[in-house]
């Protein structure tokens, strides 16, 4: 049974960096967090670990010989361009190289260490983020009963839920080729869908969605044939990342029957830059939510080794901002906040289900748990589930909105909390509405 990482390699609380930035209370990025991404800047590419407002460059650490007592392949996993193959070695790699940095960049690092440390750190406002991996496949899964019956019910309402939800993970094979980085401009998708008169056209979609998920990197793959048990499945996360799973919702609902979605969503997904590594979230697992009265146990190969901690404590909270909003300096307005605790399948569940069939995964694949909403108003995920309530969402510039608009931003965080533990936070992930290119354009 492997649910928690076998080494424990979490700071203290408590613990202090000697970079002043990575003790502000408010920073997403203290030692307890250390998340990897990669950058890039004077034309080269890096791997690297963010700590308070500053990016450790690892090729730098590694030039300097800061990196000289980590074993040869941890060593040149730090100096790729990507994280794949640092993703390819595995938890106790990854615990090594988490332990590494949190000695170097305590504050109980002696002050030789600090000064070559310093010269490899590079502020995150000079550093153009890249995606972190190379990522072969991408799954969506749709993992929140909450946000499953909210939709379930726009389009059934006295069957909102589908009777192989409790059964069976749901999930559809995605894009990765349009995966985008948090900042990136997302351009309004045009397809086909069915006008009021039932004839269908081909135009700009007129309800272009966001979906408030979050993402599950792959680390250690496995072979084709030979699925992964549930009680191992934990190794083979690296870790978690924000994911924007844009959808067009006219789009989807006209193409969507009987094989899922397709263009609807395969326009743009954006992610947040850095990933959280499993290990750090360790303090912020939390019990599997109960199930309801008379729901059935899931199989043998879904039953997970302990409900203790296979959920995750982490809020999720979902913004928007028009371009009205913006140029007149009002902030933006906070859509939805939920929590991913309350997932009615946990990212083990999803992985081992993912493979149980001989798929294999890859080291950089990208999993995601579908739009995670919670039972309340104020919950829902994304805007489809808001349609529950007739009245459009009133911005504080006087805008009406049902879906985004040309110039919106929308803008998804998450964080951990709890009492006496730092607050560690994920990034933004971030993304802005640009108008559909002319689809009659050569
Ligand atoms: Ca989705």
């Amino acid at each position: 049974m492997a649910l928690m990482p076998p080494e424990p390699d979490q700071p203290r609380p408590g613990d202090q960096s000697w970079l002043a930035s990575a003790n502000d209370a408010q920073t997403d990025f203290p030692l307890a967090n250390l998340l990897y991404g990669v950058f890039r800047r004077a034309g080269r590419q890096h791997i690297g670990v963010a700590i308070g407002d500053q990016i450790l460059d690892l090729e730098a650490c590694a030039e300097s010989g800061m990196l000289k007592t980590l074993p040869h392949d941890l060593l040149m996993a730090c100096k790729a361009d990507w994280l794949n193959p640092l993703m390819a070695l595995g938890v106790s790699a990854w615990s090594k190289l988490r332990n590494h940095f949190t000695s170097l960049l305590s504050s109980q690092a002696d002050p030789d260490t600090r000064d070559h440390l310093a010269t490899c750190l590079v502020p995150m406002h000079d550093a153009q983020m890249q995606l972190p991996a190379q990522i072969g496949d991408y799954t969506d899964f749709y993992a929140s009963i909450h946000h499953a019956r909210r939709v379930g019910a726009l389009f059934r309402p006295d069957n909102p839920l589908l009777p192989n939800y409790k059964h069976i993970p749901i999930a559809y094979h995605g894009r990765s080729s349009s995966i985008v980085t948090s900042g990136s401009e997302i351009h309004r998708p045009s397809g086909q869908t069915k006008s009021v008169s039932g004839n269908p056209g081909f135009g700009p979609s007129r309800s272009l969605d966001y979906e408030l998920e979050v993402g599950f990197f792959i680390g250690p793959g496995n072979p084709l044939g030979a699925p992964i048990p549930i009680a191992e499945a934990e190794q083979h996360i690296f870790g978690l990342c924000l994911v924007n799973d844009w959808s067009a919702r006219d789009m989807q609902t006209w193409e969507y029957q009987p094989l899922g979605p397709f263009l609807a969503k395969s326009f743009a997904t954006t992610i947040s830059c850095w990933i959280v590594p499993l290990a750090a979230l360790a303090p912020y697992r939390a019990p599997v939510p109960e199930r309801e009265p008379g729901d059935p146990e899931p199989l043998a190969y879904l039953r997970l080794p302990s409900m203790q901690c296979g959920a995750i404590d982490l809020i999720l909270e979902a913004n928007l901002q028009s371009r009205l909003m913006r140029t007149t300096g009002v902030p933006e307005m906070q859509l939805s906040v939920t929590n991913l605790r309350q997932l009615y399948w946990t990212p083990a569940q999803m992985l081992a289900h993912h493979t149980s069939n001989g798929c294999n995964l890859r080291p950089g694949d990208l999993l995601a748990s579908g739009t995670v909403s919670g039972p309340e108003d104020g919950s829902e995920g994304c805007l489809l589930e808001k349609r529950h309530n007739p009245e459009s969402i009133c911005l504080p510039s006087g805008e009406l909105r049902t879906f985004l608009e040309d110039g919106d931003r929308v803008t998804l965080r998450a964080w951990c909390q709890k009492p006496g533990l730092p607050r560690i936070g994920f990034g933004e992930c971030t993304g802005t509405i640009v108008p559909a290119a002319n689809h009659s354009r050569p």
